[in-house]
């Protein structure tokens, strides 16, 4: 369950009793809870996220309890059999809808799953979804899309009558989406969310508050050259890190199990977590983009505190 921690402090649980409360949960649903995935405008990416937690036990208990009836990617069946499935679906309602990819608002054409407009597929599914999940930056809010000329744009600027939980970052993280699966079907509800949309428990924190290059940041020990040893640990921010402006837990939840994330590997972060990502972010590797003059214009006038004076 170590998915869930972020979930069973929302909750107020300890994640031992998150778990059994969970497991009860779905042991008293007789019925596995369906779920529709679509992808509009994606690179596969966020199912590539999600089939990444394919082995891990907890992945698995949700995997094998949950009823996947519709994935263009992973699903075994074509053609008529999956349009079948697909509309029985939709007809019965009461899935958890997730959506992969923007969705195209310059024209329909830019975007048609088995000759329909993908934007009318996601209208039709949103109509009898029991949750809407926007799963990666490009469903959230347009993402690498947006900056193309197709008029890209989230799932929520498409359904909005109804709720959309957004899960941003590229791709997904699966703890963010497997941890929002379990938080609704504990719960019944959405988590709490920010005023864009997104998970509190996961997107509460600035990245740029838990870096461990933090230190070099407030004492302006700016990495320049990768290649120098002295410099390896000093701050990305002339590599063009946008960590003071985005919110998200990866400096401390981590990617890849743990193991690892950007500014950790000497990337810096782009901020793919924020609805301006991907053309408000750029460009990326360099300090020379509008945002970052921001950060150090901010810094200058004292607004980003060091962080022991700013506890
Ligand atoms: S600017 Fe980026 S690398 Fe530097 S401290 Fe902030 S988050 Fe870390
Ligand atoms: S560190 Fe930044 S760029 Fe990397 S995944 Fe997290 S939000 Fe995205």
């Amino acid at each position: 369950m170590k998915y869930c921690a972020g979930t069973a402090a929302v909750l107020g649980l300890s994640e031992l009793e998150l778990f059994s409360k969970v497991s009860e949960a779905l042991a008293a649903s007789s019925a596995k809870p369906p779920v529709i995935w679509l992808e509009g405008q994606d690179c596969a990416g966020c199912t590539i996220s999600f089939a990444g937690a394919l082995n891990p036990p907890a992945s698995s208990l949700i995997l094998d309890k949950l009823s996947i009836r519709y994935h263009e990617t992973l699903m075994a069946g074509a053609g008529y059999l999956a349009e079948a499935t697909y509309e029985e679906t939709v007809k019965a309602g009461g899935y958890v809808l997730c959506v992969e990819g923007s969705i195209p608002t310059a024209d329909d054409r830019f975007c048609m799953v088995g000759g329909r407009p993908f934007r009318e597929m996601v209208e039709e599914t949103g109509e009898k979804a029991a949750a809407i999940i926007a799963v990666g930056a490009c469903a959230a809010y347009g993402g690498i899309p947006a900056a193309g000329p197709t008029g890209a744009v989230g799932v929520n600027k498409i359904i909005k009558h109804k709720p959309v939980i957004n899960l941003p970052t590229c791709p997904v993280h699966v703890d963010h989406l497997v941890g929002t699966v379990l938080y609704f079907l504990t719960t019944g509800k959405a988590p709490p969310l920010d005023d864009i949309g997104r998970p509190k428990m996961y997107f509460g924190e600035l990245i740029h508050d838990n870096c461990r290059r933090r230190y070099y940041f407030d004492n302006e020990m700016f990495l320049t050259d990768w290649n120098d040893p002295a410099q390896k640990n000093w701050c990305l921010y002339e590599k063009g890190c946008k960590g003071p402006d985005t919110y998200a837990d990866c400096a401390v939840r981590r990617w890849n199990d743990g193991q690892n994330y950007c500014i950790d590997c000497g990337a810096g972060c782009m901020g793919c977590a924020e609805p301006d990502f991907y053309d408000g972010m750029s460009p990326l590797y360099t300090a020379e983009s509008e945002r970052s003059r921001n950060i150090m214009a901010r810094k200058k006038a004292g607004l980003i505190p060091p962080l022991e004076k700013k506890a």
